[in-house]
């Protein structure tokens, strides 16, 4: 196996014909078997370029920006960068992270509606034009230290209340307020964002209202004199194609409708685990087992089967690598390292916990699964929705291992479709 080595601090293994992501994943179990059996991730730098793949034929009047918060890896932000990406960065350190990997200022938009004021001066020394803004405080305090920003007023919408439980963004009543404020402080506006989260019940209603809403707001705007030419869409894809088309159904004639291809206006949305969700996997070791049987068979005085289960102990969980799983989402079961299961075999209602003995700390609440011993593996798909540092700091070990891989036939795609053309790319290099 070769790999691809990049000045930074990570490695690429490029996968040859025929190896596949599980030989990787077994190679480093054999090699962590040997030593601590520590958790680490594998991710898979090739799903980026197929997410993006799928984007551009799905979604191509959309262009795709990246919240760098769902993800900060260096290689993520390497691989979308030349792929063309926009950014979206949430604070200084984020921005610095994508300057860093050569993006053009233009392409990153700093987001977040309450900004430290270093950062908005920060933005502003690196010429940060676009800004995220949805209040009179925070206006006042971009036109004093970036009087030459260009806003986005972030529109609120009820799915995303819903979601947060918490008024974001603003509402239309205020909009024609907070427009003139803009105006009387000298501060361009040049366009919308809101965003409908994945998790919203009735797609086509809320773009709907979403995108009248920004349309008014265009109207008003232009009104006042501002060149109104940005529209975004946010986020809200979860990776799956099938759902990406289900979106772009519902937002495509309302686009034809309000912003027509010929209204000039650029229209983004803000994929973030669309793109990096499914490149990552996680590999954990289990490190403690216990049984518990619900009812006792009063004439046997034995176990039923049917009331066996089993807790897990792992030694990751939601104070590291799982810490989504405290914002309130749910973490798919895992599959056993290893193990096929046959037709006959029996699984137990399981539950897989973290390693703090904390009542938080369960990962999985239940899952079918076979019995399991201590010093088996799981793996769980689908972990790429997750700040590197989550990978790293805040986990039992100092610092969870990422490997990353690529395998030859997406590598070469990936040169086609011009990531080997960008600087940073360009230093990664064959070795044996
Ligand atoms: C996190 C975030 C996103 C991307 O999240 P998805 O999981 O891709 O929907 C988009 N926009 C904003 C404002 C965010 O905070």
């Amino acid at each position: 196996m070769k790999g691809l080595v990049d000045k930074p601090s990570y490695i690429i293994e490029l996968l040859e014909g025929g190896v596949t992501l599980e030989d990787i994943i077994d190679g480093h179990i054999c090699e962590q078997t040997l030593v601590e059996k520590s958790a680490f991730v594998v991710g898979d730098l090739g799903a980026l370029m197929r997410q993006h793949v799928c984007w551009q034929s799905a979604a191509p009047r959309l262009q795709p920006y990246y919240p760098v918060k769902c993800n900060s890896s260096p290689a993520v932000i390497e691989v979308l960068a030349s792929l063309g990406l926009g950014f979206i960065c949430a604070n200084k350190t984020e921005v610095s992270l994508v300057l860093d990997h050569g993006v053009p200022p233009e392409n990153i938009i700093l987001s977040g509606v309450c900004k430290q004021l270093a950062h908005i001066k920060h933005a502003a020394k690196n010429n940060i034009q676009h800004l995220v803004c949805e209040n009179e405080a925070e206006l006042s305090k971009i036109s004093r230290l970036h009087p030459g920003a260009k806003l986005l007023l972030q529109l609120n919408t009820e799915s995303h209340a819903a979601e947060t439980s918490m008024a974001f963004g603003f509402s239309l009543k205020s909009c024609r307020h907070l427009l003139e404020a803009a105006k009387e402080l000298g501060v361009q506006v040049v366009g919308v964002t809101f965003h409908i989260p994945s998790s919203c019940q009735d797609l086509q209603q809320a773009y709907t209202h979403a995108l009248s809403d920004a349309r008014c707001v265009f109207d008003m705007g232009v009104d006042l004199g501002f060149n109104m030419n940005i529209l975004d869409i946010g986020g809200g894809f979860t990776g799956s194609e099938g759902q990406l088309n289900q979106v772009e159904s519902a937002v495509r004639p309302l686009l034809d409708a309000y912003f027509p291809p010929m209204s000039g206006v650029q229209v983004l949305a803000q994929p973030g685990s669309f793109y990096v969700a499914s490149a990552f996997s996680l590999a954990v070791n289990v490190i403690g087992k216990k049984v518990m049987n619900r009812h006792w068979d009063s004439l046997t005085q034995g176990v039923n089967n049917e009331d066996t289960e089993f807790l897990y102990y792992m030694n990751e969980g939601v104070y590291g690598p799982f810490s989504r799983k405290l914002l309130g989402n749910c973490i798919a079961a895992p599959s056993v390292h290893k193990h096929v299961l046959c037709a006959e075999e029996e699984v137990f209602p399981s539950s897989l916990w973290g390693p703090s003995l904390d009542q938080l700390d369960q990962v999985v609440e239940r899952c079918l699964l076979p019995e399991l011993s201590v010093g088996d593996w799981l793996c769980f798909s689908n972990m790429g929705v997750c700040g590197l540092e989550e990978f790293s700091c805040l986990s039992s070990s100092p610092q969870l291992p990422v490997y990353y891989t690529v395998s030859t036939c997406d590598w070469y795609e990936m040169q086609e479709a011009g990531v080997a053309l960008d600087s940073a790319v360009k230093n990664f290099s064959m070795v044996r």
